[in-house]
């Protein structure tokens, strides 16, 4: 019977080519893929899982946890990654809104969440990253020839929460074909053949070390290495065997920082991939001197998988995230209304195509609030699209600024203090102000021994800037929050300064 994605990974595995190998040299090759994640399928057979029943997954990255995912397909289930940091609290929200059938933990874990677990439902089984746990002792019990349940292409194939930056993660719904059509345009896109070896540093429970990685490395049938988190000194070690590494922009900045990094060290990659949060145009810059490599940085998100991409022959703008993919409409429109704006200006960044979620999950008003009339996605984004089609991020709408009653980008002022000696970062940030509603307020992270102060950032920007859009104060501060993925909180930014103008 067909099953939409996974006949599509069967089809491009050929059995003997390694398909994983960790850093201790654990090698998995696509036969083995095959066999044990059928094993695995027959296993949540067994505990009652049926097709379009939720598995709730919060394990460490191993191997075995790739391979519960792809028999969550294979059984027709909707796998449903969740942030190994979460709490117990946090996960009795998570399960309690997606009701899984079951829940799968390390062993250390399974006491506390069967108490959570069991008030929903959910039974639990435990799954750790050296390849033990009860559920593995089912798998082997299990036969490698599982009959893979018939999925279609408008099947759920996983619900993935949002990472919670501007607020309560929400459970997107990715269908079969939503997976599918985004990792085979990317595979072409960024020229993925069974010959690519990639380094796989990225997290697990979100789309772009899942889907994005590990689709996209499937499709292909080639080969990754999976590493448990980034290490600068390990990835330059594997980059001689390597052929890609996608991160997020602050693997590249920690590279960097590595005397290893060096145009000889880079040699045998092909690419570099980056996103998740805006790549500083420094790092890009930086990079290309050390490296001889222009990094190619992409735009996406959970709910659409990757919407656009810098070109792999043309060329890669830093500061910008390229061109809408083959088959995805991106068109730039005024917030409110939702009609377009003339090329080159700001607006909010909408996109339709078959990449784009089937909703979030259990929330029928949110989802559609976020969908124009003509199936456009509304981002919540910001952006604009230059005279060459390049499409240019500027910030997301919940961190616009509107101080004094007009509108100021962040990222406007924010690349004018970056470009400022003795600067490594900026956010900034709105705050309530009792004149202007918002104060715009810099929060700027200095190069060490520099001696950059309040009245000199100020300074620098009275000529560069309108009035409206300077900052009303300065602050310093040793590091920017960020979450695992290397988004900058501006959420936790704003709350820390509240008061500033009280
Ligand atoms: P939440 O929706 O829960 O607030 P989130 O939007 O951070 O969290 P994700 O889906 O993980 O959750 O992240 C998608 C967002 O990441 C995009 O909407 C965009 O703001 C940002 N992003 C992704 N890639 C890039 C990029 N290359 N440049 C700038 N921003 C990016
Ligand atoms: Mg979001």
């Amino acid at each position: 019977m067909a099953n939409h994605l996974f006949d599509a990974i069967r089809a491009a595995a050929a059995r003997e080519a390694v398909f994983i190998e960790t850093a201790e040299g654990r090698r998995w090759t696509y036969g083995d893929m095959l066999e044990f994640s059928g094993r695995l399928a027959g296993a949540l057979q067994g505990l009652g899982v049926t097709p379009g029943d939720r598995v709730a997954v919060q394990v460490e990255k191993s191997p075995e946890a790739l391979m519960l995912y792809l028999a969550c397909l294979r059984a027709g289930a909707v796998y449903l990654p969740l942030n190994t940091a979460y709490t117990l609290a946090e996960l009795d929200y998570f399960i309690g809104d997606a009701e899984p059938r079951l829940v799968v933990v390390a062993p250390k874990a399974a006491e506390g969440v069967r108490t959570v677990a069991g008030r929903h439902g959910a039974q639990v089984e435990t799954l750790d990253e050296a390849g033990g746990g009860s559920l593995l002792v089912l798998a082997a019990d299990a036969g490698a020839d599982f009959p893979d349940a018939a999925r279609g292409a408008e099947d759920l194939a996983a619900i993935l929460y949002t990472s919670g930056t501007t607020g309560r993660s929400k459970g997107a719904m990715l269908t079969h074909d939503n997976l599918l059509s985004n990792a085979l345009t990317l595979r072409d896109y960024w020229r993925f053949t069974g010959a690519d070896r990639l380094i796989h540093a990225l997290p697990i429970f979100h789309t772009h070390g899942l889907f994005v990685a590990t689709n996209v490395t499937l499709l292909a049938g080639a080969s990754m290495y999976l590493l448990p988190k980034f290490d600068a000194g390990e990835v330059l070690r594997l980059m001689e065997n390597a052929s890609v590494m996608m991160g997020v922009p602050t693997f590249y900045v920690r590279l960097l920082q590595h005397p290893g990094l060096t145009r000889t060290a880079a040699e045998g990659m092909r690419l570099f991939v980056s996103g998740s949060a805006p790549l500083l145009a420094e790092t890009h810059r930086s990079f290309a001197e050390r490296t001889g490599h222009a990094i190619l940085e992409r735009y996406g998100m959970t709910e659409t998988n990757m919407n656009t991409s810098n070109p792999y022959d043309g060329e890669r703008i830093a500061g910008t995230v390229g061109f809408p993919l083959p088959g995805v409409s991106l068109r730039v429109s005024e917030p409110e209304i939702g009609r377009s704006v003339p090329d080159g200006e700001t607006g909010m960044i909408e996109v339709k195509g078959p990449n784009v979620f089937a909703g979030y999950w259990r929330m029928p008003e949110k989802t559609a609030a976020e969908f124009r009339a003509d199936g456009f996605f509304i981002t919540g984004d910001l952006g604009k699209i230059d005279a060459r089609g390049y499409v240019h991020i500027v910030g997301r709408g919940k961190d616009l600024v509107i101080s004094g009653g007009y509108n100021i980008y962040p990222k406007e002022v924010e690349s004018e203090i970056d470009a400022m000696a003795g600067v490594v970062e900026s956010a900034v940030i709105g705050v309530p102000h009792p004149d202007f509603g918002e104060g715009v307020t810099a929060v700027v992270v200095r190069e060490k021994g520099s001696a950059l102060d309040e009245a000199a950032v100020l300074d620098g920007l009275r000529e560069r800037l309108a009035r409206y859009k300077q900052p009303k104060r300065v602050l310093f501060i040793d590091d920017l929050p960020r979450n695992t993925m290397g988004k900058v909180q501006k959420n936790v930014l704003r709350e820390a300064y509240k008061d500033l103008y009280r």
